[in-house]
């Protein structure tokens, strides 16, 4: 898909930020966010950041990437959970090893670059997770 500058300036929240809400009357978290409650209809809900370390649901690891993301072949695309508010984000794993790959390993998100539009100088990331480096 091509950007305009401005259109990729104001949809920049949206690729660059985990955002889900969270419902003040039944306490549910919706992700994506809404502003309307998913499970009981209420419009009282509140916007906050996902962030912090997730965990390694299930993955797959894809060898037909589209034209253009031949460099990251395979992509492997996994599901994750953060487990403090238990978002499940569908997310490409970046920097591991297929033979490193388990249910439970600790993620982290991680911002990549995954294109560049030369005309009109964009430089586009997308959310990625990565494992989390020891320290
Ligand atoms: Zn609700």
């Amino acid at each position: 898909m091509k950007y305009s500058i401005p259109r990729y300036w104001r949809s920049r929240r949206n690729l660059y930020r985990l955002e889900a809400v969270k419902c003040r009357s039944c306490s549910k978290i919706n992700y994506p966010p809404s502003t309307t409650c998913r499970y009981c209809g209420s419009r009282d809900v509140e916007l906050f950041e996902v962030n912090g370390l997730a965990k390694l649901i299930t993955w797959t690891a894809v060898y037909s990437e589209p034209e253009g993301f031949e460099v990251f072949k395979p992509i492997v695309v996994g599901v994750v959970e953060f487990p403090e508010c238990g978002v499940r984000v569908l997310a490409r794993i970046t920097d591991v090893d297929l033979n490193e790959l388990r249910e439970g390993l600790v993620l982290e998100p991680i911002l990549r670059k995954i294109s560049e539009d030369g005309e009109a100088g964009i430089i586009r990331y997308s959310l990625a997770f990565r494992p989390k480096m020891k320290e």
